[in-house]
């Protein structure tokens, strides 16, 4: 492999601590190294440049059967574009719900290299697997969703924190499944029976379990293992006017459980698109931003990692395994809508959305979810993220980076909105001069979330011995810039290096790389019962074999495994 040395750029590396400075970083073997153990690498100027580590994306929709639902019925969203710009590249498409490859390319483009898939039904881990494949250049681990499945209702009614892990355990190695995902937990059981658990002690129909017993018992579970990812929840309530009580409740379910990881995180839980679970008021006429009451929360209780979830006003593509939401979705936008029940473990839903800065509540959710950031004491603990495509689409990620780094950005999007007043009073965005800085957004989307996720030693920093991702952005610092000089510079990394492979290079694809796919091993003492109740639910209620559920070796090309061992 071609060594590298990237000379004199500003560097902003939260892992070497280092803020701006000139810095070189050296690549050899697919790894950072020290300089001096390079011999005749070729040499990329990055003088008057911005040198990152490679982004890590902790929560996406990026692949898997409800993501193909989206763009099955979406055509419409591939009005926005194909593009092959370069010799290498493969056809691509779709805006909201882009292709596999334009996935893949659009995210190096923005300097990104390692991408979350954030919910997976373990019944599709397969459909899931074969698009993380297809998804060119990116480092890809998947959740599968654990929060409305049989088996994890029956255990944990009964407290028996052994038998979820040793289902856990077994389920991420039949799914090759990286964390514990829980989405609106037993809600979307209850939406099977036409109803919703709309807080943390709404009792699930026939399981006669609570939320709170749910995501309790889970986050018991996974210390138990010792997984390299804390439990990973959309709480629920999802969406609704008042809903920030039932999201501190589900914060306080974390209380008093210390962290049991050899993977470098402090935390037990992680609150995903958290924009989305902030609101106060009782009606969307007087609905309000309770960012601050979250953050309070969040800000002095350590044992938490949270993302954003942007609203960035486009039109777009929801999806969610949270099945009652989206019918509510619907009812409210009249637009299409798609549902699906999968068997003993999730469902899903997905209807088309129009963030409009017309609208009153889309420009409120969209000073919501910046207020998040902007009030966060700890970037290393909140992540910038659009729940793509709930929220908008991950390429307005440069765009979320404009906003938090520029009130100037912020007060242009202010005088867009139709009734700015009105969103002003129902929100604190205004009030709030605070400019992130580049070293806070590389906390916020590079060391955070690389942390957060049990993989500081692989990536989100630039020190020697991690691996070698690293994107250039031509935006010089010091010097004076438009607010619209951010977002385009992180739209178009001038040079990425992903694993030691430059995957762009003058601005363009130049590689489709070395994608691989994480996935978590989890080794528990045997546990019959278990095996037995594997068994027999097969038997009794599953639609296919357990021969035809496993997850095998072809889906994954080149896989790279986490050995977590939880009989020590
Ligand atoms: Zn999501």
């Amino acid at each position: 492999m071609a060594e590298y040395l990237i000379k004199n750029g500003f560097v902003f590396d939260p892992v070497l601590g280092i803020k701006g400075d000139k810095a070189d970083i050296a690549i050899k073997d697919g790894k950072i190294v020290e300089t001096t153990a390079l011999g005749s690498p070729k040499v990329i100027d990055a003088a008057g440049k911005t040198v990152m580590a490679g982004g890590v994306d902790i929560h996406a929709h990026v692949a898997g059967p409800k993501v193909n639902i989206g763009r099955n019925f979406r055509p419409e969203d591939k009005l926005f574009g194909y593009k092959a710009r370069s010799g290498i590249e493969r056809m691509q498409g779709g805006f909201s719900v882009p292709t596999t490859i334009r996935t893949g390319y659009n995210y190096a483009r923005m300097g990104y290299t390692t991408v979350m898939e954030a919910a997976m039904p373990p019944l599709y881990a397969r459909h899931t697997h074969e698009e993380m494949r297809d998804t060119p250049i990116l480092d890809q681990g998947a959740y599968p969703v654990f929060g409305n499945n049989w088996f994890v209702l029956e255990y944990l009614k009964n407290h028996e924190i052994e038998n979820a892990a040793a289902y856990i355990a077994w389920l991420l190695r039949a799914t090759k499944g990286y964390a514990v995902k829980v989405v609106n937990p037993g809600g979307t059981e209850a939406w099977g029976w036409g109803l919703n658990c709309e807080n943390v002690h709404d009792p699930v129909p026939y399981f006669d379990i609570t939320p709170a017993q749910i995501v309790k018992g889970l986050i018991e579970a996974n210390e138990h293992l010792g997984l390299p990812h804390s439990m990973h929840v959309h709480a629920n309530n999802l969406g609704n006017p008042g809903n920030y009580t039932t999201t501190l409740d589900t914060f306080k379910l974390s209380e008093g459980i210390k962290p049991n990881s050899k993977f470098g995180r402090d935390q037990v839980m992680h609150h995903t698109h958290v924009q989305f679970h902030s609101y106060g008021g009782d009606s969307w006429v007087n609905v309000e931003s309770k960012a601050k009451e979250i953050m309070d929360y969040v800000n002095s209780h350590e044992n938490i990692t949270i993302d954003m979830g942007q609203v960035t006003l486009d039109e777009t593509t929801t999806m969610t395994a949270d099945g009652p939401f989206e019918h509510h979705l619907t009812e409210l936008n009249h637009l299409k809508w798609a549902n699906a029940d999968v068997e003993l473990e999730t469902g899903s839903g997905v209807v088309p959305y129009v963030y409009s800065p017309n609208i009153k509540v889309c420009a409120i959710q969209w000073a919501i979810g910046l207020e998040l950031a902007l009030f966060a004491k700890d970037p290393m603990r909140i992540f910038i993220t659009t729940d793509h495509p709930n929220a908008g689409p991950f390429i307005r990620y440069p765009r979320v980076i404009k906003w938090l780094m520029s009130t100037e950005a912020r007060e242009q999007q202010f005088d867009a909105f139709k009734h700015k007043d009105k969103v002003i009073e129902a929100t604190n965005l205004a009030g709030i001069d605070r400019e992130l800085n580049l070293y806070e957004i590389a906390q916020m989307t590079r060391a955070g979330p690389a942390k957060a996720l049990g993989l500081a030693h692989m990536y989100g920093g630039l020190a020697p011995g991690l691996e070698a991702d690293v994107a250039i952005y031509d935006f010089n610092p010091n010097e004076p810039y438009a607010p619209d000089d951010i977002e385009t510079a992180f739209l178009n990394a001038e040079h990425l290096f992903k694993t030691g492979v430059q995957v762009v290079r003058d601005h363009n694809i130049a590689s489709n790389g070395n994608k691989r796919t994480l996935w978590v091993n989890a080794k528990v003492d045997e546990n019959p019962q278990v095996m037995r109740d594997v068994k027999e639910k097969f038997l009794r209620y599953y639609t296919v074999t357990l021969n035809n559920y496993e997850v095998t070796g072809h889906y994954l090309p080149n896989p790279y495994v986490i050995e977590v061992d939880a009989t020590e």
